[in-house]
């Protein structure tokens, strides 16, 4: 026998039981977006290679060495999008919809970076992302982040902390970036290999460094706090006040930068502790000079992402023990050709009348202790046995599997009705 092929590394199956999971993660994300006035905006996973470097940064981790960057067969540069935001820029320009406009936009889909796979982080993985274009806040960053707020407590997902910072105009920025240099380079050989190389052309990024040492050096930097320029001092007041009227609670981390180079001014993540260096699971802020950066005129522009599998690690872990949500109600044993043919019609016609009733059939035969091993390996409620002798009387018996309830024997003629009073409980 031939050697099987195996999936690529860092892109994952999604398999039933994970897979209600990513759904209700989607449906929750759609729910959520409706109820702020939010649209969603779909895109192409492949965009010109330039579209990226243009909006990420050449020298980002991302696009120096994450990127499935390949010639197609016209010879055109293309990628597969390591994130969604540059293409949502990218389509609004070219749709028209940004210009002089407010947008409220949001989008949930596959992203793709060669990076080094581990829990929490593969090469592809998918995020779900809100974007306001056209205010310039901070009432717009306040609802951004009460939208991420209600997302993650819909979704049921507890214990996450709230980061914020702000990063300052370019001004600021750049005055922090040569006090920032100068402190740097005093530890520079000192600094892990890639904070050194960035120390010159993206000294910010070295605060993001993962690296224990170079974690200890930037923990006594100079702070982006005491640079921030008036503007962008009252814009970050704007938001802690906007935080505090909501009763959410946050934290201001002073090292807290975003691995995108087109954030200004504030930036936030959403934080757990339980997913070991993976702990950001939605990181957003703003960036108004993305839009001008990529052609089209100036619209300032708020959002952020959040990482899909991350959530559905979380709620793994914290809702375990939980059948899921996509279990059947009802598991449908039929013994013999006879019983089986009756099943079949009385399944159908249960199914007509049940808007939402999850009602698995077996198919195949088999024993009845065989066919019950298998409605417990669906995770069903309840089994309904229909064999020989039920058929004669006229009846189908019930049995209980996820809960000890004696068996009943439900007469065929009521039977939708006598289920309509058990279903509420499966
Ligand atoms: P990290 O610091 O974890 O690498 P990042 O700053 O590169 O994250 P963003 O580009 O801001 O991440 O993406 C938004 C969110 O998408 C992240 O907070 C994270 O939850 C998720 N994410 C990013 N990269 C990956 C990946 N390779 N695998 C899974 N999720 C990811
Ligand atoms: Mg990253």
């Amino acid at each position: 026998m031939s050697k099987s092929i195996q999936s690529l590394r860092g892109f994952n199956d999604v398999l039933p039981a994970q897979a209600a999971l990513f759904r209700r993660v989607f449906t929750t994300a759609a729910e959520v977006a409706a109820r702020y006035g939010y649209g969603e905006i779909r895109l192409p996973l492949l965009e010109a290679t330039a579209l990226f470097k243009r909006a990420v940064g050449e020298v980002t981790d991302v696009v120096e060495k994450e990127m499935y960057s390949f010639d197609d067969r016209d010879g055109v540069s293309v990628s597969l999008r390591p994130e969604l935001t540059a293409g949502v820029v990218r389509a609004g320009i070219e749709h028209g919809l940004l210009h002089n406009q407010q947008q409220r936009l949001w989008y949930a889909g596959p992203a793709f970076r060669h990076e080094r796979p581990q829990a929490g982080r593969y090469r592809q993985f998918h995020q779900v992302g809100v974007e306001a274009y056209g205010m310039a806040g901070p009432d717009i960053d306040a609802e951004v982040i009460a939208f991420s707020h209600r997302f993650l407590t819909t979704l049921g997902i507890g214990g996450l902390q709230l980061e914020i910072n702000s990063l300052g105009g370019s001004e600021a920025r750049a005055n922090y970036r040569s006090a920032l240099i100068d402190y740097l380079s005093r530890y520079e050989s000192e600094l892990d290999e890639d904070s050194r190389r960035r120390l010159h052309s993206n000294p910010l990024r070295v605060l993001d460094s993962k690296v224990p040492r170079t974690r200890e050096i930037v923990a006594s930097a100079p702070q982006l706090a005491d640079h921030l320029e008036s503007e962008s001092r009252a814009h970050f007041d704007g938001w802690r006040q906007a935080l505090e009227d909501l009763g959410i609670p946050y934290q201001v981390s002073p090292q807290l930068v975003r691995g995108l180079d087109y954030y200004t001014r504030g930036v936030f993540e959403w934080t757990t502790t339980e997913l070991g260096s993976q702990g950001t699971v939605l990181a957003g802020g703003r960036y108004d000079n993305l839009v001008s950066q990529l052609g089209g005129s100036p619209s300032p522009a708020v959002g952020w992402a959040s990482g899909v599998e991350r959530l559905v690690l979380l709620l793994e872990k914290q809702q375990s023990a939980e059948v899921s949500a996509d279990a059947p109600q009802l598991y449908f044993c039929a013994i013999g050709e006879t019983a089986e043919r009756r099943a079949r019609i009385l399944a159908e016609e249960l199914r007509n009348q049940f808007g939402g009733l999850r009602l698995s059939l077996n198919a195949g035969g088999g024993k009845l202790k065989s066919q019950l091993a298998r409605a417990e390996r669906v995770g069903a409620a309840f089994a309904l046995v229909l064999g020989e002798a039920e058929l004669a009387r006229g009846a189908v018996q019930v049995k209980s599997l996820r809960q000890t309830l004696p068996d009943q024997e439900l007469p065929l003629s009521e039977l939708a009705l006598r289920l309509s009073a058990l279903l509420p409980a499966a």
